[in-house]
C-alpha cells in the first residue's frame, strides 16, 4: 500500500521517524469432530497418541479422504471475511522435515487456495477503524508435538494433533503498529467465534500468529521483513511487534542491514531471537498431492452455507446503535463476544436499553473480570439483571440500592423483585418521610447551614447526610429539591 503514513503511528529513532509494517499469517484450528483427512478425534487433552488413525501415522498405502465439514467451515470463514470463494482449489504437498508429522510433508494449498481476497474491519480504538486486507485462506494439516522433557535420553512424539485441520489466514501488510496488530487478531478471533469455525483459544494453541515485521522511512518502499513464529497470545503479539521493530531500527541506524529470517519471541526476556534463515516457497518443492483430486463445488453449495451464517459482529453493532440508540463504543464492547451480545439483548428487550447497556458493561463485566469468570458462568442471569433494570426504571429502587441488590443476587441468587420487598429496599419517595430526615439534619447542623448559604456546593454534604439517615433509600431528586428549598439556595 502506498498510503501516507499516519504521524501518530510513527516511532522515533535516533536519526528520525520510522514506520512499522506488519502482516500476519494466522493458523486457526477448525472446529470439527474429526481431522482434515481422517476420522480421528480432534478433542483437546486426550491421552498421548489416542487420537491417531493409520492415515495420521502415515502408514504406507493409507489414503487421505477430505472431511466435508472442514471444507464447509473454511467456506463459512471466507464468507465471514467478505472474501472470494474459489470453486476449485488444489491440495499440494509441502515437503519439509517435520519430526512430528510422519508423512514427511504437509498437505496444504499453495497456488489455488479455497478462499481468495477479503477484508476485516478492525476497531483500533473507540474512534478509529482500519481495514486490513486478507490475501487468502487455505486449508492445511497441523503437525503433532515432540516431547523432549519426558526422558533425559529420548524424545517422544504425540500425534494427537497431527492431521487436525487448520485454516491459514494471510493478511496484507496493512498493519502499522503493535496496537493495530493486537486489534486485528482480536477482531479476527471475534469473527471466527461468531462463525463457530474456530474456538479462538490461544492457550490451547487453536489460534497462533506468525507475525511479519519490517520497518521503513515514511513513504519509502517496504523494508526486509522478519517473521516471528507462533506467537500465542494477543499481548505477546503486541510486544513482539514493538521489540522486533526497535531491533530492526537499531540495526539500520547503525549502518547494518536486516537479514530475512524466522525468529522466535521470548516473552520472559522481552526479545526476539533468530531461529533459522528464511526459506523461500521453492525450497518446499510444492506439487499437487496425487492422492487427492482438486476440490470442486458449485455456487449453490456456497449459497446454502451463506444462508446459515449468523449475524456477524459488524452488522450486530450497527443494529445495536440503530435499534437501541447505543453509543458506538458501548455497542462495540457488547458485540465482542456473541454470548455477551445475546445476554445484553435479553436484558434490554422491552426495557431501557441504555440503562441495560450500562449495567451489563460496568457492573456485570466489571464483576466477571474481577472474579475471572466468563459470561456463561455469570451467577446473575439475564432475567435477574433485567429485573434489576426494571426496578431502577420504575423508580422503585435508586441506582445505589441497585448495586447492593446486584451484590445480593450475585452471591445469594433469588428474584430481585421479591428481595426488594422482603428486605425493605424500596426507594422512599414519600416526601413526608424525606422531609423529616431533611429537617433533622438541618436542625442538627446550624453552622453548616450558614456555610451552605455562602457556598451552595455544600449541598452535596447535606444530600450525603440525608441519604445516610434514610439508609440510601431516599429518592435523590426529592432530597435535592427539598434541601434547596429549606436551605434557600
Ligand atoms: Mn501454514
Amino acid at each position: 500500500m502506498t498510503t501516507t503514513a499516519k504521524p501518530s503511528k510513527l516511532i522515533k529513532g535516533a536519526t528520525g521517524d520510522w514506520e512499522i509494517v506488519v502482516g500476519m499469517e494466522i493458523h486457526a484450528q477448525i472446529t470439527s469432530h474429526s481431522k482434515l483427512f481422517s476420522s480421528a478425534s480432534t478433542s483437546f487433552g486426550g491421552d498421548q497418541n489416542s487420537h491417531v488413525t493409520l492415515v495420521d501415522a502415515a502408514m504406507p498405502g493409507m489414503l487421505p479422504v477430505i472431511n466435508e465439514e472442514c471444507v464447509k467451515q473454511a467456506i463459512r470463514t471466507g464468507l465471514g471475511l467478505k472474501a472470494k470463494i474459489n470453486h476449485r482449489s488444489v491440495f499440494d504437498r509441502k515437503n519439509y522435515f517435520y519430526p512430528d508429522l510422519p508423512q514427511g510433508y504437509q498437505i496444504s494449498q499453495f497456488k489455488d487456495p479455497i478462499v481468495g481476497e477479503g477484508e476485516v474491519i478492525v476497531d483500533v480504538s473507540a474512534s478509529e477503524q482500519i481495514i486490513v486486507g486478507i490475501e487468502r485462506l487455505h486449508l492445511e494439516q497441523d503437525a503433532g508435538k515432540s516431547l523432549h522433557d519426558q526422558s533425559p535420553t529420548e524424545s517422544f512424539v504425540d500425534l494427537n494433533r497431527s492431521g487436525v485441520a487448520l485454516m491459514e489466514i494471510v493478511s496484507r501488510p496493512d498493519i502499522r503498529s503493535a496496537e493495530e496488530a493486537r486489534a486485528y487478531v482480536t477482531k479476527l478471533r471475534t469473527i471466527l467465534r461468531y462463525l463457530g469455525t474456530c474456538d479462538g483459544n490461544m492457550e490451547e494453541g487453536s489460534l497462533r500468529a506468525d507475525v511479519n515485521v519490517s520497518v521503513r522511512r515514511p513513504g519509502e518502499p517496504l523494508g526486509t521483513r522478519c517473521e516471528i513464529k507462533n506467537v500465542n497470545s494477543i499481548r505477546f503479539i503486541g510486544q513482539a511487534v514493538d521489540v522486533e521493530a526497535r531491533r530492526q531500527i537499531a540495526i539500520i541506524e547503525d549502518g547494518g542491514k536486516i537479514d530475512q529470517e524466522t525468529r522466535l519471541f521470548d516473552p520472559g526476556k522481552g526479545e526476539t531471537r533468530s531461529m533459522r534463515s528464511k526459506e523461500e516457497a521453492h525450497d518446499y518443492r510444492y506439487f499437487p498431492d496425487p492422492d487427492l483430486l482438486p476440490l470442486e463445488f458449485d455456487q449453490a453449495f456456497v449459497d446454502e452455507l451463506a444462508k446459515g451464517l449468523p449475524e456477524l459482529p459488524d452488522d450486530k453493532r450497527s443494529r445495536f446503535i440503530a435499534d437501541y440508540g447505543l453509543p458506538a463504543y458501548d455497542a462495540g464492547v457488547l458485540v465482542m463476544e456473541r454470548e455477551s451480545a445475546d445476554y445484553f439483548e435479553a436484558v434490554a428487550r422491552g426495557r431501557d436499553a441504555k440503562l441495560a447497556a450500562n449495567w451489563v458493561i460496568n457492573e456485570l463485566f466489571g464483576r466477571l473480570n474481577k472474579e475471572g469468570k466468563t459470561i456463561a458462568a455469570s451467577p446473575v442471569s439475564s432475567q435477574q439483571l433485567g429485573a434489576i433494570v426494571e426496578l431502577i426504571s420504575a423508580g422503585t429502587i435508586s441506582g445505589k440500592i441497585a448495586k447492593d441488590l446486584f451484590e445480593i443476587v450475585w452471591s445469594e441468587g433469588g428474584d430481585p423483585h421479591a428481595i426488594v420487598e422482603q428486605r425493605g429496599m424500596k426507594q422512599v419517595t414519600d416526601t413526608g418521610a424525606i422531609e423529616k430526615a431533611v429537617d433533622e439534619i438541618i436542625a442538627a447542623n446550624p453552622e453548616k447551614v450558614e456555610q451552605a448559604k455562602a457556598k451552595p456546593t455544600m449541598l452535596g454534604w447535606f444530600v450525603g447526610q440525608v441519604m445516610k439517615q434514610t439508609g440510601g433509600k431516599a429518592n435523590p431528586e426529592a432530597v435535592n429539591t427539598l434541601l434547596k428549598q429549606k436551605l434557600g439556595i
